[in-house]
């Protein structure tokens, strides 16, 4: 049998950034932009696809195996991670899309995203250390002092230093309201920092000298709540050479991502400085927070695409009944089911770096803003509902391999432990469901929606198959209104249905998706026919679930 391996679809990633979503005249409106063109993008990628399959995805089952150990009160990464990160650096990877003002190669979130889909699929446990990395630079760049960015934007940008985000406390998870690490501040300047942490992914680690904490923490006198949170970057080594107060007390023992320090952290009377303003820490934390669920969104495609060109390799080795199983029409279905999937996911996951681009980039205030507010609608979607598709995916494709599955050796069932946490870090899967209903379309955030639904029309009309898609977007303007106006005799009743309304809108975008690549596929290509058949197949056989999370929007709201 051939081993669990990966090859990024990089034929198919460049299908949707050229073809259905036509990247390449998105860069031409974007003078920051505007020098790429489709060749470059696709060279970048085929770089990006050799470091993923060729160092990456072999550290990937032995991390999983050795995963980390605390040794003297330091990390160890599993063998070969520090290397790999070295090897990261120098191909000049870490900071993809930050500007070229600030040493990064500024290129398009939207191609960050492709390598992060890759970094995720190839080794979930190691691309949690650069996971941080361009949130963190940003959160520097638009809040941080000049001394601040001085001194640490650089290093972060070259990916000499890396970065950790410390909010978890035991007693504040979802409710960050609750996060008591104080933060006194000195005559000079600096913050004294005190307080425990848990659940911090790459708080400690080997793979650079230092590492720069944003670390979420309260002033004296602060007002309770989230009201009263303010940002401290704390970094691991002082600015003068010295190691800082911060130490790692323990690491969890979880289900997957073995490869990531997942660390309880003690700031004993750390030295630190505010990042933004007293009090506004969760503004400044903001800025990290699209992109950063766009990439955990991400996360979810690369299990599943993992998982489903692994069980396809599989399904046609292995015999039974005279013939591979590929062949069984179960097996048949539940691979196009997949494939349909993670091809129609992939379109909506660019379709969200696009908009980031065009948020940060366009000359028009008018475009940006519209798009960013595109932005924040997607974001919680492309988070909950590709990290659902993602772990659900996985364990569709385990099933492809029966009892071998389930054993270790065949690597799926590590893609099915690594692909769960991702529905709960970054704001749980619950907490999106409610961000979206409750906070934005309930909210200020309406009319948004209204124009995505007006833009994903367009396809609707193009194509013979758009019937699928106008049905989605009339039950979702029904399911709103439905909300809307139970909502408003019963508060508690967006709550209760916020999984479903979000589960039915990530359906509708899937049925965008399919349609839109049906309209772009050329003529005459045998490949990109076969695009068009999965998409169909997925309109067929996947979206009809769609309908019960409306039933259950519509069934709850008249309770
Ligand atoms: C491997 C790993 C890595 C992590 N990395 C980091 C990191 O780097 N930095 C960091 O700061 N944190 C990190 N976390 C913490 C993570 O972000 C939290 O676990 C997460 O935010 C949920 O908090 P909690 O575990 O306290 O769960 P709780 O907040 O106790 O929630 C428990 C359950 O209740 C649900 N729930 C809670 N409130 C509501 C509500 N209002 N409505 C509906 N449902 C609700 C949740 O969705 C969840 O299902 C990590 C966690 C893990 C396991």
């Amino acid at each position: 049998m051939s081993a669990y391996r990966y090859d990024a679809p990089l034929r198919e990633m460049c299908f949707v950034i050229e073809q259905v979503l036509q990247a390449p005249q998105q860069w031409q409106a974007l003078p920051a932009l505007a020098d790429l063109d489709m060749d470059t993008a696709a060279e970048v990628l085929a770089q990006a696809a050799r470091f993923t399959s060729g160092v990456l995805q072999p550290l990937n089952g032995p991390g999983d195996r050795q995963g980390c150990r605390l040794v003297d009160g330091r990390v160890k990464t599993p063998d070969g991670f520090a290397a790999a990160w070295r090897a990261f650096v120098d191909g000049g990877w870490p900071a993809l899309a930050v500007g070229p003002d600030h040493g990064g190669q500024g290129l398009p979130q939207l191609l960050n995203a492709v390598l992060f889909e890759m970094l995720a699929a190839a080794n979930h446990g190691w691309t949690m250390y650069p996971g941080l990395l361009h949130g963190a630079c940003e959160t520097l760049l638009h809040h941080g002092s000049a001394e601040l960015k001085a001194t640490y934007l650089p290093k972060l940008v070259s990916g000499e230093w890396l970065a950790a985000m410390a909010l978890t406390e035991p007693q504040a998870g979802s409710d960050l309201g609750g996060v008591r690490t104080a933060a006194v501040p000195l005559a000079d300047g600096s913050l004294v920092v005190s307080g425990g942490k848990i659940f911090i992914s790459g708080g400690d680690h080997d793979l650079s000298d230092n590492i720069v904490h944003l670390v979420l923490c309260r002033l004296p006198d602060a007002p309770a709540g989230s009201k009263g949170l303010s940002l401290a970057l704390v970094p691991s080594v002082l600015p003068d050479g010295r190691r800082n107060t911060v130490f790692c007390d323990g690491l969890e023992h979880k289900l997957g991502i073995h490869g990531s320090a997942t660390c309880v952290m003690r700031y004993e009377a750390a030295t630190g400085w505010l990042v933004g303003e007293p009090n506004r820490g969760l503004a400044a934390m903001f800025l990290m927070m699209n992109a950063a669920r766009l990439h955990v969104g991400l996360q979810g495609l690369g299990h599943l695409e993992m998982a489903q060109q692994n069980a396809r390799r599989y399904a046609w080795e292995r015999q039974q009944f005279r013939g591979p199983i590929a062949q069984q029409p179960a097996m048949r279905r539940t691979l196009l089911n997949l494939q349909a999937v993670a091809e129609g996911l992939r379109v909506l996951m660019y379709r969200g770096a696009m908009r980031l681009d065009e948020a940060e980039h366009h000359p028009d205030p008018a475009r940006r803003a519209a798009a960013a507010a595109e932005a924040s609608i997607l974001t919680p979607v492309l988070k909950a509902f590709g990290t659902q598709q993602g772990f659900q995916g996985a364990s569709d494709a385990l099933q492809v391999w029966g009892g071998y599955g389930y054993v270790a050796e065949y690597g799926i069932e590590q893609t099915l432990r690594d692909a769960r946490i991702a529905m709960i870090y970054e704001g749980t899967n619950e907490i999106q469901a409610i961000d979206l209903l409750q906070r934005k379309l309930l909210g200020s955030a309406g009319p948004a929606f209204d124009a995505l639904l007006q833009d994903l029309q367009a396809a609707a009309t193009a194509t013979p198959e758009g019937q699928a898609l106008k049905d989605q977007l009339r039950a979702a303007t029904d399911a709103l209104q439905a909300v809307r106006t139970q909502a408003a005799a019963d508060p508690e009743a967006p709550l209760r249905v916020a999984d479903d309304f979000l589960a039915g809108t990530g359906h509708l975008l899937l049925a965008w998706a399919w349609c839109a690549t049906v309209q772009a596929v050329l003529p005459g290509d045998a490949w990109q026919a076969e695009r068009a058949a999965v998409a169909r197949h997925g309109l067929a056989w996947v979206l009809p679930q769609a309908a019960v999370h409306w039933h259950r929007v519509a069934l709850s709201a008249a309770v």
